[in-house]
């Protein structure tokens, strides 16, 4: 690298000139960076919004969840059966059914999530509708997943937000 202020001529690394000190002018290369720097923000932008949908959705859910508990019932139901099996694609996948008994009447609950058949406990907490029974549905905290996984998204994209914004911040000081 030759030095602009006095034409001598510097190993290829050096940041300083060896004989005046003249700072070597490594712009072009700055530019480079700065550029790549704009491009992972724009890059950021999707993960964020993609953690930010995960977390409205399943936030909408638990709510909804929340809102019938509050109309329904609660019964103790038993694990019964498994319908459905395959249907997500994965063969070990079904839904369960659970029993439950409202005034000596016999009624069943579908899980509102396919899983494998083993995950399912024997006992689980039904809720269903006073006056019509066959109303009903099986509670789950699945929803919680999902907002660690928006979560975990957003954490990520944040972070490399931030360790963007400080090198583009340091270059230009
Ligand atoms: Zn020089």
């Amino acid at each position: 690298m030759i030095c602009e202020k006095c034409g001598k001529k510097n190993r290829k690394n050096s940041k300083k000139c060896n004989a005046c000190g003249n700072l070597l002018n490594e712009k072009p290369v700055e530019n480079n960076k700065l550029s790549s720097s704009i491009f992972k923000l724009i890059i950021i932008v999707p993960f964020f919004l993609i953690g930010l949908s995960y977390i409205g959705f399943s936030l909408l859910l638990i709510v909804s969840d929340i809102d019938k508990s509050k109309k329904f019932e609660p019964a103790d139901g038993k694990l019964s059966d498994y319908v459905e099996c395959g249907s997500s694609g994965d063969s070990n996948k079904c839904y369960a059914l659970y029993e439950f008994g409202v005034d000596d009447q016999k009624y069943f609950a579908k899980t509102s999530i396919s899983r494998n058949k083993n995950s399912f406990k024997e006992k689980e907490l039904v809720r269903y509708n006073k006056k019509n029974p066959e109303d009903n549905f099986v509670p789950t905290n699945v929803y919680i997943y999902f907002v660690v996984i928006g979560a975990i998204f957003i954490l990520i994209s944040v972070g490399l937000f931030n360790g963007t914004i400080k090198r583009i911040k340091e270059r230009k000081l």
